[in-house]
């Protein structure tokens, strides 16, 4: 599967959600991430979807996270493209 350029940044910041949800970000990266979040539906969606699996479970692993989170964003953003064709 190849990933737009979009895309892929959206992959970064979802690698960057966990430390950031663990306050374990530098300032830099905790901007950088901020900044994306402001102007992408997408990652805030996930975010929020994040925030609820931590809530419910009390504390999500970065190492057991990454490869279902990037699953789960797939099937974000395929959701989203089908909504906007319509
Ligand atoms: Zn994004």
């Amino acid at each position: 599967m190849r990933l737009r350029p979009s895309s892929l940044v959206c992959l970064q910041a979802v690698q960057l959600m966990s430390d950031y949800l663990e306050n374990a970000l530098s300032r830099g990266d905790r901007r950088r991430l901020e900044r994306h979040l402001e102007q992408c539906t997408h990652c805030n969606l996930y975010l929020q979807q994040m925030r609820s699996t931590i809530a419910a479970s009390g504390s999500v692993a970065p190492d057991d996270l990454a490869p279902e989170a990037l699953d789960d964003l797939v099937e974000i953003y395929r959701a989203f493209r089908e909504e906007t064709r319509e």
